[in-house]
């Protein structure tokens, strides 16, 4: 049987495309993204989608992308306490606001 699965969207950086510039890490305002050797690396954790990166670098290099959220998936098959999927599918349900919110301001 196919298990349950949620799609997570974050920020994603094109390291092809990434100069290193910084621009990206002064305009996020959750400090998810870090220049790391020279190009911008998302912390997955921190960014909440709200696609200001997005607007922000003169190459072009970030893109809101999904994840399947892997933790989730394993929590349903060891049938573990439905708390924790509750909290994430919160988190997901607040990232979303911030994208509805995000793109208003555009
Ligand atoms: S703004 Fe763009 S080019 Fe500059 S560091 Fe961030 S991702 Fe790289
Ligand atoms: S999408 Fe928003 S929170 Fe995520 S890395 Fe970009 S600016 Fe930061």
């Amino acid at each position: 049987m196919q298990q349950p699965s949620v799609l997570i969207w974050k920020a994603f950086v094109d390291e092809n495309l990434c100069v290193g510039c910084g621009k990206c890490t002064e305009a996020c305002w959750t400090g998810a993204i870090r220049i790391i050797d020279k190009k911008a690396v998302v912390d997955f954790n921190r960014c909440v989608c709200c696609a200001i990166c997005v607007r922000t670098c003169p190459r072009g290099a970030i893109r809101i992308v999904p994840y399947s959220f892997p933790i989730l998936q394993r929590e349903v098959e060891r049938g573990e306490d439905l708390d924790e999927i509750k909290m994430q599918l919160r988190g997901i349900g607040t990232q979303l606001e911030e994208m509805e919110r995000s793109i208003k301001e555009l």
